[in-house]
């Protein structure tokens, strides 16, 4: 007998977003549900009681990941993983994570309602602190096996709260985190949906972006050292100003990117701290942060040489000295092509405008590649807008999205001799988001 196609309901999932979203409102319109604060615990536990309602069996790991399984067939399969995080950062708005891990629920509860059955479980998951209250991709990282003792005892919050105070304040015990990590063997892929974060689709008029690969970065500080003078008294030629060089640095990004990087490649400096600081001193002194992504690892190396000559030659050239600290250096991960494949063909079977893209920011999707293959699927942001009340996407396409989320659970879980993904991707061990 035929079943029934199964149908996500976009009322059911509007109405899962704009009741989370009120968990951790504030009154300025932001939600604050930063990781393990009374709003993320409080969220966690609405969702594990929509997880129950949606039929799906659940369970909270050691760091507090929430993961909910609709039963598969086949006990022994590696199961599909889908979700992304509830945490967010201060002053949020409602779909950074949310949406991923909601459009999730509704998709598991279509399925349990249509009375189909997937041939390898189906677990969906919310991964703690993605956000980054404490560090970042805390949750994904346990999973992953990525964490250990020391890094529970360091992480603190930007207020000096430790994270295994947070967690012991909220009835948990952190050194249980060590043994969230799951068995690779267990998991077959994990696919997350996300918003943009971007412009790109929005732009384009667009509703779907294919993930293919999710960008590495480096971060450096870098340091120029000069001679604090009178800026009255002092010729010009014969200052030793670091500001200066900071600006010629500048000046030199898009060369750099050119002859060096790829049209995924961005180079930011984002902050720049001036000593003495003085609006009548010549800077003795420049610290500024580098930040450079690109979604090739080779590229990645070949910015930070090309960067490092430049400021070698900038420092020479203007009588300066000149160190960096490698603050970070995340390599990037490429997304399985099958997972890919299958999340363009359940768009294109859609007949949805879509287009394949880079993500340019980091997800939990880039800590989970260490264990299995994984795939992503984006829906437009506004104008670009996140971090920010600001953040959303249009009804059509949050529906779109879950539609493709559907779309490729069923070629992934219910095919019955299932495509598995044979590459796994390269490996990361990231130390920041
Ligand atoms: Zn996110």
């Amino acid at each position: 007998m035929a079943t029934p196609p199964t149908h996500v309901s976009i009322d059911r999932l509007s109405h899962d977003l704009r009741e989370l979203s009120e968990i951790g409102r504030e009154a300025d319109g932001g939600v604050y549900r930063m990781a393990f604060t009374d709003a993320d615990m409080a969220g966690k536990s609405w969702l594990e009681d929509r997880m129950k309602s949606a039929g799906l069996e659940v369970s909270r790991d050691g760091a507090s990941n929430v993961i909910g399984r609709l039963r598969g067939r086949d006990p022994q399969a590696p199961a599909l993983l889908i979700g992304s995080h509830i945490d967010t950062v201060p002053c949020a708005g409602i779909l950074d994570g949310t949406l991923g891990v909601l459009t999730g629920l509704e998709c598991l509860r279509a399925l349990h309602e249509s009375g189909r059955q997937p041939e390898r479980d189906i677990e969906l998951v919310a991964f703690s602190d993605e956000e980054g209250r404490f560090g970042g991709m805390f949750g994904s990282q346990a999973f992953t096996g990525a964490i250990n003792p020391d890094g529970i005892h360091l992480a603190t919050d930007p207020s000096g709260i430790k994270l295994a105070d947070a967690m012991k304040e909220q009835g948990l015990d952190p050194w249980l985190a060590l043994q969230a990590r799951r068995d690779p063997q267990s998991v077959a892929a994990y696919l997350e949906l996300h918003i943009e974060q971007g412009p790109v689709l929005s732009q384009a008029g667009e509703q779907i972006g294919v993930v293919e690969a999710i960008t590495g970065l480096f971060k450096w500080t870098v340091t120029l050292a000069g001679e604090p003078n009178h800026a009255g008294t002092t010729p010009m030629p014969m200052r030793r100003d670091a500001f200066m060089g900071v600006a010629d640095f500048a000046h030199e990004i898009p060369r750099l990117l050119d002859e060096n990087g790829s049209d995924r490649s961005r180079a930011t400096i984002g902050r720049v701290d001036l000593t003495p600081g003085s609006a009548n001193t010549v800077p003795g002194e420049a610290r500024f942060t580098l930040d450079v992504r690109d979604t090739d690892e080779t590229v990645l190396h070949e910015l930070a040489e090309a960067a490092r000559r430049a400021l070698h030659a900038i420092a020479r050239r203007r009588g300066l000295r000149f160190s960096y600290e490698v603050e970070s250096w995340i390599p990037p991960v490429a997304c399985d092509p099958s997972l890919s494949s299958m999340v363009e063909a359940a768009a294109a079977h859609q007949g949805l405008r879509y287009r394949r893209m880079e993500s340019g920011a980091a997800h939990d999707a880039q800590i989970v590649a260490s264990i299995c293959p994984v795939g992503m699927i984006f829906v437009p942001s506004i104008e670009g807008k996140s971090h920010s009340p600001a953040e959303w996407t249009a009804w059509d396409d949050i529906e779109a999205g879950a539609r493709v989320m559907l779309g490729t659970i069923e070629r992934f879980a219910f095919s019955p001799s299932p495509t598995h993904p044979t590459s796994p991707a390269s490996s990361t061990s990231p130390k920041t988001p």
